[in-house]
């Protein structure tokens, strides 16, 4: 094809009203598919961000899941919910972060790549402050892994700090799923109801979205983990990864149905919180 027969078929398609149709991902729209920052044509870019009320950066990791999980489950899980979220609340759908942070006793493990978490916090700042200079006032982080709280919060309290009228919302999709909701459905028969790294919870959910990755034969069910405040959370860091292998609890009772189930209850609850968010907008205080 000559340079010139493709330059005015590009400006045809340009005219296009499907083709400037596509750009509309507001309210009504019933598309499936969401609208994704990486595809957003230069020309576009106004108008995205204008009728996008809402960015959405998901937050995954590259990290050892035990023998039978992926490397990048968390990233896997995270593009999967934020897929599905984004096109259910309309938000522009950024690229999920993938090089983050990974705590000392996963980050010993072969496969994990771990940046440190005064690096990442920085990273995260500058990704953020860059949605937010493109005009977006409402941004929601969904987190996919453990290790990005911290250094996530922290760059979430510096970017509104110096951003006039923004918004961050940042929720972890596994808190969709407390222990106790869990232990009344008796997918997993454990006291925390399946929760924990490589778990049979999480390796459930990477399951639903790519069950040709699970290698369930290659782990053995484990001890479960003790509960130490019998139902508050903690945080709890150890320094080395001598005394576990990687992965935690009775993943033989993991399967992509129950993922399936798991991935669609964290997702209503996250579009619902969206949803309550945009929602009450107009009130003010720091609810
Ligand atoms: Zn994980």
């Amino acid at each position: 094809m000559t340079e010139i027969r493709r330059r005015d078929l590009l400006l045809a398609g340009l005219a296009l009203p499907g083709i400037v149709g596509a750009v509309n991902h507001g309210a009504g729209d019933d598309s499936s598919e969401p609208k994704r920052f990486e595809d957003t044509v230069g020309f576009e870019v106004a108008d995205v961000v204008s009728r996008c009320r809402l960015a959405i950066l998901p937050l995954g990791s590259l990290e050892f899941h035990g023998p039978h999980n992926p490397l990048g489950s968390d990233s896997i899980i995270i593009s999967g919910i934020a897929e599905r979220v984004a096109a259910r609340t309309a938000g522009l759908l950024f690229p999920t972060i993938r090089f983050t942070q990974c705590p000392a006793h996963t980050a010993q493990f072969r496969g994990t790549i771990s940046i440190r978490p005064e690096v990442m916090t920085m990273y995260f700042v500058d990704v953020l402050r860059n949605i937010a200079r493109l005009g977006f006032r409402k941004i929601f982080i969904l987190n996919g892994h453990d290790g990005n709280i911290g250094p996530g919060r922290g760059a979430i309290a510096q970017v509104a700090d110096e951003t006039k009228d923004a918004a961050l919302l940042f929720v972890s999709w596994w808190e969709f799923l407390p222990g106790e909701m869990m232990k009344t459905l008796a997918m997993f028969h454990q006291a925390n109801g399946g929760h924990g790294h490589g778990g049979p919870l999480e390796t459930s959910a990477m399951a639903a979205f790519r069950p040709d990755l699970m290698h369930l034969d290659q782990a053995k069910d484990l001890a479960e983990t003790p509960d130490l405040s019998g139902g508050p959370p903690y945080f709890l860091q150890k320094s080395t990864a001598t005394d576990w292998p990687g992965y935690s609890g009775k993943v033989s009772e993991a399967s992509a149905e129950k993922g399936r189930k798991i991935i669609q209850i964290s997702e209503d609850g996250i579009v619902r919180l969206i949803e309550n968010w945009l929602k009450h907008d107009e009130v003010p205080g720091s609810w």
